[in-house]
């Protein structure tokens, strides 16, 4: 067994001191006993573990629809509309927001990403859902599908991102109507994908977006890194950086994508990307055997970038 094998082997273990999120019936019906890695550069690909399963984006995909919609309207316009500032707290806090004039603090929290899911292009929930998807296709290189069942299940439990909405649609900070952001937003939570599609896209941010069909201003994959690094792992964020130092998002589902920007991990060589699926969460949402893994794994390989 190498190196990189028993780190697996040992974060796998630490699925037992997680649960699967329970707040949406459909992501309590996972099995947190799974837990999956892919780990891609220029010319290989290592996977280990549950590979073959398929899980929902859910708050990954903010980094995605951020990108979409910051490339579409410029840094300038997005910026009167969403911050890209942490807040410490937890993903779906309403807390702040009648801090801080009302602004979303970043688009990597609920009331930023339902936000930005209204601002994306298009003029219907169908076309704006679809120009994340297709630009999410044209990284990954093949067609994403909604999961409608968590769709649904989300769509029904939804009251506290529904508030959130009400309360950005009073301050002006939605550009199309509440239902029409929520079903947007949900829908992009909902997408579909298994863990290699996952190190494709952390392999995106590893090359700065060179090698691929989905075109990103340079500027705005740059501002996506930083939040990675500032508030992509929730109210962990901070202790992340400190301690594993690589820009990274996670999702409640257990996903969660890492981005080594020059590294050496057994025949991978250069930029990699990371892809995680273990459904097994702790308290603020990210999965536990994932956290374990890529701690032992920044130390290991000596990956901190920071
Ligand atoms: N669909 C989830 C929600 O808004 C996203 C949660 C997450 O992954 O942070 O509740």
């Amino acid at each position: 067994m190498n190196k990189l094998q028993m780190i697996y082997e040992q974060a796998k273990q630490r699925t037992a001191n997680g649960q699967v999120a329970s707040y949406i019936p459909a992501l309590a019906a996972a099995n947190g006993d799974l837990f999956a890695v892919s780990l891609l550069s220029a010319e290989h690909e290592i996977e280990l573990g549950d590979c073959t399963e398929t899980f929902t984006l859910q708050s990954v995909v903010k980094v995605i629809s951020f990108m979409v919609a910051a490339n579409y309207h410029g840094i300038e316009e997005i910026m009167h509309y969403v911050d890209v500032e942490p807040t410490g707290d937890s993903f779906n806090s309403i807390v702040r927001l009648e801090s801080h004039n009302n602004k979303p603090f970043n688009p990597m929290i609920n009331a930023g990403a339902i936000t930005i899911a209204s601002l994306l292009p298009g003029e219907t929930m169908f076309e704006k859902v679809k120009s994340v998807t297709t630009f999410l296709e044209q990284i990954i290189g093949k067609k994403v599908h909604i999961n409608n069942e968590v769709y649904f299940s989300e769509y029904q439990s939804a009251d506290y991102n529904r508030a959130i909405a009400y309360i950005l649609q009073a301050n002006g900070f939605l550009k199309s109507d509440v239902e029409e952001a929520l079903q947007v937003y949900l829908q992009l939570c909902s997408i579909s994908v298994d863990v290699s599609d996952l190190a494709k896209l952390a392999f995106y941010f590893a090359t700065n977006g060179k090698e691929s069909e989905a075109i990103c201003n340079k500027g705005v994959i740059n501002i996506a890194k930083a939040l990675m690094i500032t508030c992509g792992m929730y109210n962990a964020s901070g202790k992340f950086a400190a301690f594993i130092g690589l820009p990274a998002k996670s999702g409640v589902s257990g996903a969660i994508i890492a981005v080594v920007r020059n590294g050496e991990i057994e025949q991978l060589q250069g930029p990699i990307g990371i892809g995680i699926y273990g459904p097994a969460i702790d308290q603020v949402g990210n999965s536990v055997a994932g956290i374990e893994f890529l701690m032992h794994l920044s130390k290991e390989y000596d990956l901190f970038c920071l």
